[in-house]
């Protein structure tokens, strides 16, 4: 079978793995100063601006703390995405609203979002943008209305860890930013996520926040444990040393792909748009009969899936609260029509091959 995710982890994170555990500091140490540090010089930011937390969701409810959303606040995001973006919202205490999304891109349409702020008036604060499947949201055009109508904007950076929008890398344009470092994630440490701060205050915040509120004088305000440990931080910086290669790989296989696919009828490939490095977390296709073609791969040992099949809005907990009677036409076309396909590092340029001539012969068909 060729998997959909497969992370590349080997001798150098067993033994960063034995040296944590000989040192028998398990849980916050060395590793998660380090790891914080360095992946904050990574982005371009100072040490300080980094928070280590136990994922990528408890990064975005941290990420979002320190906007102070209150009960009837909004936040604007996609509705094309993993349901932890909009879920953190709900975790922070206010409500997500969603707007449709590019149709190349499939991250936020800015024309799309201006109409919803338009609708929505000063009950929106923020703007958490997404930068699914590894290409950057247009941080330029989101940031802009962001400062003209005293927005927040947050980054969700699950999808792009080393993802670029002109020289800057995507978790350095928000007034926060988070990412998540699962195990099938472009950076990969079992479990874990960081947050980035701009604001000092903000990152201090941030920092008590995942960590029971403990401040100066006491647990100052009521936190959480989001805490990352040694262990996975270990991996962690391991990966991190390897990101530039990994995501060098994956942009080949994507590369590859779009050359043996270009011309198939019917099938639509993704696009890095001029001015973006695109880190291909997935290499997602629309395709006429999606299931049929996804059945047909795995038949052939090839593993396949429609990330996201269903918009955010029509995932049964949203419905239950009301949502769901939107439209979001080009996001809904994406999900009844979206196949990702093996790009991962461990996929060899002969799998690729072999996957593309495989799509080709099942939609000759
Ligand atoms: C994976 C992911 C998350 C959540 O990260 P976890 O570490 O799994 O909690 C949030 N947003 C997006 C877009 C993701 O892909």
């Amino acid at each position: 079978m060729i998997y959909l995710a497969q992370p590349q982890v080997g001798s150098e994170e067993k033994k960063a793995l034995a040296k944590v555990v000989d040192s028998r500091v398990l849980a916050s140490g060395r590793e998660v100063s380090e790891f914080e540090a360095l992946f904050a010089a990574y982005l371009g930011l100072k040490p300080s601006q980094a928070v280590a937390s136990s994922n990528g969701t408890t990064s975005l409810h941290a990420a979002l703390a320190p906007l102070g959303l209150k009960k009837g606040d909004e936040v604007l995001t996609t509705p094309f995405t993993f349901i932890a973006t909009s879920n953190s919202v709900l975790h922070a205490g206010a409500k997500p609203v969603f707007a449709d999304v590019d149709p190349e891109t499939w991250n936020l349409s800015p024309q799309a979002v201006r109409k919803v702020l338009d609708k929505r008036g000063r009950k929106v604060k923020a703007i958490l943008a997404v930068h699914l499947f590894g290409h950057p949201a247009d941080v330029h055009a989101l940031g802009d209305l962001c400062k003209k109508k005293g927005l927040a904007l947050v980054e969700d950076c699950a999808q792009a860890h080393g993802a670029a929008g002109g020289e800057r890398r995507v978790g350095s344009f928000g007034r926060t930013a988070s990412f998540s470092f699962y195990a099938t994630k472009n950076l990969p440490c079992g479990e874990g996520g960081m947050v980035l701060a701009h604001s000092e205050k903000e990152a201090a915040f941030i920092r008590s926040f995942v960590n029971h509120g403990r401040g100066p004088t006491g647990h100052e305000v009521v936190g959480y444990n989001y805490r990352l440990n040694n262990l996975a931080a270990a991996v962690g910086l391991c990966q991190l040393k390897k990101l530039e290669k990994l995501n060098q790989a994956r942009r080949r296989n994507a590369a590859l792909y779009q050359r043996l696919l270009r011309d198939v009828p019917g099938l639509t490939l993704p696009v890095e748009r001029s001015g973006y490095h695109h880190v291909y977390h997935q290499f997602t296709v629309l395709a006429p009969d999606r299931d049929a073609l996804s059945a047909e791969l795995r038949k052939r040992g090839v593993d396949s899936k429609p990330f996201y099949p269903r918009v955010i809005p029509q995932e049964p907990c949203y419905k239950a609260m009301g949502y769901g009677r939107e439209s979001y036409p080009v996001a809904e076309n994406a999900t009844a029509h979206c196949l990702s396909l093996p790009v991962h590092p461990g996929v060899s340029e002969k799998q690729v091959r072999f996957i593309a001539t495989a799509i080709r012969e099942i939609l000759a068909k």
